[in-house]
């Protein structure tokens, strides 16, 4: 059977998607038609009709929607809730579920990197969507402190003031996006595009002590400028990006994939997206 699936947002034509989902057809039973819908904030009432009236199983949704998208739907996972924020919609009976497999694809690279957040005096830069999930990620593993440095002030400091609110015990801050970290801090998180779509501001390449830990959400198919030459353990936004879409594919086909495989299961769909085959 085909599941049809697809991403909306904007821009769309540097995504990776399409070739992951083609990939993940090749796993027994289970094959995708995937759809790039190019959607601005202003169309997504007709791309949401469009994709009712086509029977999606679901769909992905990346920038610029991903909050924007939040009441457009019919229902959200506990976790989307908490987050404000969606990268997944399931379609099932006509109404619109999201989730936000984001989340556990930084569970995912976080526990496969040896990195547990319990005590520890974290960085994020950035204070959009990808910030928002790190931010929860971090507060709900126990972090000791997060700080969180953004382009625009006021942005981070309503993070703060929100995720300060779901986890009193972790000492959420905001700072200057220039700002030098605390020496204590060891895990730091790109949650901007910055090495992605425009070149790494020098700030982003403060480091901590040997053995930190480097997560950058910007992906790109060789070594990003955010993880090159650290001292550390580096955790790819291609990692993230390839279990969010297993996780989102879980949702579309209803079929789990065994917590044992997945780490594997994500190993041999980087090796092929890698090498183009
Ligand atoms: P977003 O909601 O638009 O937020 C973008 C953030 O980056 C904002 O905090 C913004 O600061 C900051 N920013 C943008 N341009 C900047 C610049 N030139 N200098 C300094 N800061 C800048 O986007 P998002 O959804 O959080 O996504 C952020 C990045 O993560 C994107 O590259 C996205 O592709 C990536 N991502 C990857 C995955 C994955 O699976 N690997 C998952 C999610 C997101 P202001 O508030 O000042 O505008």
């Amino acid at each position: 059977m085909t599941i049809k699936a697809g991403l909306i947002g904007s821009p769309l034509k540097r995504s990776l998607s399409p070739q992951l989902f083609k990939l993940l057809s090749s796993r027994p039973g289970e094959r995708y038609s995937y759809t790039l819908l190019e959607t601005r904030a202003a169309g997504l009432e007709r791309a949401l009709n469009t994709i009712k009236r086509e029977g999606w199983a679901g769909f992905n949704v990346t920038l610029p929607l991903k909050e924007k998208i939040l009441t457009s739907l019919d229902a959200l996972s506990s976790e989307a809730e908490a987050i404000r924020a969606v990268n997944a919609v399931r379609l099932r009976n006509g109404k619109l579920k999201g989730d936000n497999t984001d989340a556990a694809a930084l569970r995912l690279a976080l526990k496969g990197a040896g990195c547990r957040p319990r005590g520890r005096t974290c960085v994020i830069w950035g204070a959009g969507g990808a910030a928002r999930t790190a931010a929860w990620v971090l507060g709900s593993g126990g972090a000791g402190s997060v700080q969180i440095r953004n382009r625009t002030f006021s942005r981070a400091a309503a993070l703060v003031k929100y995720f300060s609110g779901l986890f009193p015990r972790t000492k959420f801050s905001a700072r200057k996006f220039t700002a030098a970290p605390a020496g204590t801090a060891t895990v730091f998180v790109n949650a901007t595009p910055l090495g992605m779509y425009a070149p790494l501001a020098a700030c982003l390449k403060f480091s901590g002590p040997p053995g930190s830990f480097y997560l950058d959400l910007a992906y790109t198919l060789g070594t990003s400028p955010f993880l090159k030459d650290r001292d550390g353990t580096t955790i790819p936004g291609l990692d993230l990006l390839i279990y969010q879409a297993l996780k989102s594919a879980e949702l579309y086909s209803g079929r789990p994939i065994k917590a044992a495989k997945i780490v594997k299961l994500k190993d041999r769909l980087k090796t092929r997206l890698l090498s183009g085959k």
